[in-house]
């Protein structure tokens, strides 16, 4: 029974620690929500994919606008870009690997997809940034 003090003290202890844990977590999920919404207002509305094929870019895309465009390759290959609700992929390519389609979707500034055998490279840019 003499214990009964010592683990009371270390209790009340805890119970700050908790208090604390309950701020950080606050704090994280406010960073979060600050993270996405910054992300969010910053990436989504000016950013557009340049495709460019053996080092000249052919068209630019704007990724607020659903389209979809076969591009001539190097070497009679071809590409067919999609642009869907903000982002640009490769659905059908004549190249054997199919890097290209297997890369999938991209919306965010900074990202490629790339088509070696048809010299094929488009990137997200953001504009004015
Ligand atoms: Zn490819």
């Amino acid at each position: 029974m003499k214990n009964d003090n010592s683990t009371h003290g270390g209790s009340s202890g805890t119970l700050w620690k908790k208090k604390d844990l309950l701020l950080l977590a606050a704090a994280l999920i406010a960073a979060c929500l600050l993270f996405f919404l910054y992300r969010f207002l910053s990436a989504a509305p000016a950013a557009y994919g340049e495709v460019s094929v053996n080092g000249e870019v052919v068209a630019e895309l704007d990724l607020n606008q659903d389209t979809s465009l076969t591009v001539s390759g190097w070497n009679g290959g071809s590409n067919t870009i999609v642009v869907q609700n903000g982002a640009i992929s490769v659905t059908e390519a004549t190249c054997p690997d199919h890097v290209c389609i297997h890369t999938g979707e991209i919306s965010r500034t900074g990202e490629t997809i790339v088509c070696l055998p048809n010299r094929l490279i488009i990137t997200i840019i953001q504009d004015g940034g």
